[in-house]
């Protein structure tokens, strides 16, 4: 049954960009609900890191603070997922997994994105753990380790780069990446960065931890962290019913607004991961709180000039 309230904005989405925007909109006395599914990008990890005042917060303390705060302003919070949203008239209607359907004037989507891990078996099960993509994330949590760099992409030698920075002990191991240039095997050699050649059958694990890199001929390498280059896809199955398309870099696919979060499709918001594949938690953050602010806006222009037009017609 779709309930009669008509909320100002629906929030998919409950990560830090998501609730950053309800505390904005509630603190504005926006009438404004998130739906959230509760799988944050970074549920794996033991902490957020590189998040001022809160360094080292588990990432569902994180979550469950920001709900409360946006709570305390009135937001209203809703545990399900938004399966559906149709156009409804000058509004949206979403339907909820669990059936129920709500009304919005706007929808923000802030549903993140998905890693495309590379298809080595091993990989996913560690995940987040001991295999990571961030140096900012949990570099200094591998510091002085012994840390191997998966090869897929050419960006290999610069993720090389950024964890030389941390530890003397970095292997690349070649995999499917394209041919190193001179200038490659140049700056490896004068970092003293081990090239392992050869294709990686398989990450073992022993006890949660990595026991082994095994390549294809069967050599066995020892490392303690394992750096991979996910392909980051944006969540964005609402945004496509709606008639959105996905833009592409070299990361992966996300969906392109402006600098305020207003995407193509009228009425539809983004803020995070989903709009901005390299935001880490703050700057996911600082989206939400920004584009909940020109939501507002929006909405306070749209209200005045449908006053300005009943006045004119009293
Ligand atoms: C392993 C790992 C470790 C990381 N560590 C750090 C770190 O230390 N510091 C840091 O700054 N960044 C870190 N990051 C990055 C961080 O996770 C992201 O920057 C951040 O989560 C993006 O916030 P977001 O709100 O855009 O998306 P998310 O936090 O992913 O939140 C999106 C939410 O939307 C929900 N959702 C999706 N679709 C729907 C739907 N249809 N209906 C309802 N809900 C939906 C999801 O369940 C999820 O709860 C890490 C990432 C990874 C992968």
């Amino acid at each position: 049954m779709t309930e009669n309230t008509l909320h100002d904005v629906a929030i998919v989405g409950g990560g830090a960009a998501g609730l950053s925007a309800a505390v904005t909109l509630a603190r504005s006395l926006r009438n404004v609900v998130v739906i959230d599914a509760g799988e944050p990008r970074n549920a794996q990890a033991e902490g957020v890191h590189n998040l001022l005042g809160r360094e080292g917060i588990a990432p569902f303390e994180l979550v469950a603070l920001g709900r409360a705060e946006a709570e305390g302003y009135g937001a209203r919070m809703l545990s399900d997922s938004v399966a559906e949203v149709r156009r409804d008239g000058e509004n949206f209607t979403l339907t909820l997994a669990g059936g129920a359907k709500l009304r919005a004037r706007r929808i923000l989507l802030a549903t993140g994105l998905h890693d495309e891990l590379p298809d080595v078996p091993g990989v996913a099960e560690l995940w987040g753990t001991h295999v990571l993509h961030c140096p900012y994330c949990h570099g200094w949590e591998v510091k002085g380790q012994s840390i191997g760099v998966l090869g897929t992409t050419p960006m290999a030698v610069h993720q090389v780069l950024l964890f030389r920075q941390l530890s003397e002990h970095v292997a690349l191991f070649t995999h499917t990446m394209p041919e190193l240039s001179d200038d490659d095997w140049d700056t490896l050699a004068a970092l003293n960065v081990e090239v392992v050649s050869g294709r990686v059958a398989e990450l073992r694990a022993k006890d949660g931890e990595i026991d082994a890199v095994v390549l294809d001929d069967g050599h066995e390498f020892d490392i303690d962290a394992l750096t991979v280059a996910p392909r980051f896809v944006a969540r964005s199955d609402i945004y496509e019913q709606l008639g959105g398309t996905l833009s592409e870099n070299p990361m992966g696919s996300f969906i392109e607004t402006d600098f305020a979060g207003k995407t193509d499709v009228d009425g539809v918001w983004a803020a995070g991961n989903v709009r901005d594949l390299g935001a880490a938690v703050a700057a996911s953050a600082a989206q939400g709180s920004m584009t909940g602010g020109a939501l507002n806006g929006d909405l306070i222009f749209e209200d005045a000039t449908a006053a300005v037009a009943a006045r004119k017609a009293a």
